[in-house]
């Protein structure tokens, strides 16, 4: 018998009991990494504005018309990023206890107020098919909960919910262990892949790489984390 590849030990019982027993903050949602956050929304905020000068499409001058967070948790990345960028973000995230946050919590009441939040869809991505058309569809630190396959199918659905001229982010840890293999982890169940199999996955769904930088000032101790804008071949 030859050995499971490291996506076949995901099992999502366990990734969803994880992720509804973490707290509500960023602690939780960061692995015990709050302070990751403010470095990270930065690099992220830049990281499209220097896609959208480039965009004739969908430049920085104008909002979004609407944006997905996709396995947002407690909308950490759609507070921090994406309203600001967008008219209305909808948000994906199966754990019902983290949209809590997003739907009912005082931190977000002024922007519920406003309309930003838009649809909150409580199931996996693996169970998501995009019901707009979006200019961005922005995935991070989630993407290792699904297996290879079905994350080539939900690129896949993604690519056919993307407005032309739209990208799917991706931002994520970067696997550099020596075998050079993905690695199973087991806290949340989930993989940590490296940047060859990213790219061949988004390969394998007919996406191309438009533009892509590792997050600078993250500490040392973790994985690189690496976002890639994405756009159908
Ligand atoms: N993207 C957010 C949250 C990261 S924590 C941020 O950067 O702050 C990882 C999130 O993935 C958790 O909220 C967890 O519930 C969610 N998750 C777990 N399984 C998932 C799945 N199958 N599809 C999408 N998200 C999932």
């Amino acid at each position: 018998m030859s050995t499971p590849t490291p996506d076949a030990l995901i099992n999502p019982q366990a990734a969803i009991a994880y992720w509804s027993s973490v707290t509500t903050d960023n602690a939780g949602v960061l692995g015990g990494y709050p302070h990751v956050s403010r470095v990270d929304l930065q690099g992220s905020t830049t990281f499209l504005a220097k896609l959208r000068r480039k965009s004739s499409v969908f430049p920085t001058s104008r909002l979004l018309s609407r944006t997905v967070d996709c396995g947002a948790g407690i909308g950490r990345v759609t507070k921090g990023v994406l309203v600001k960028v967008a008219e209305v973000v909808d948000v994906v995230e199966p754990v019902v206890q983290l949209t809590g946050v997003i739907t009912e919590g005082v931190e977000f009441g002024e922007l519920r107020r406003l309309g930003k939040v838009g649809e909150v869809y409580n199931v996996g991505l693996e169970d998501w098919t995009p019901r707009y058309a979006y200019p961005l569809i922005w995935t991070q630190w989630c993407l290792g909960q699904l297996n290879d396959e079905q994350l080539v199918d939900f690129f896949g659905r993604a690519k056919g919910g993307l407005e032309g001229g739209g990208w799917i982010v991706v931002k994520e840890n970067m696997c550099t262990e020596e075998s050079g293999e993905d690695l199973f982890d087991e806290t949340d169940s989930s993989v940590t892949r490296t940047d060859r199999k990213f790219r061949s996955l988004f390969a394998r769904a007919g996406l191309k790489i438009v533009a892509t930088e590792v997050q600078r000032g993250m500490p040392k101790e973790l994985y690189p984390v690496r976002s890639y804008a994405l756009q159908p071949v």
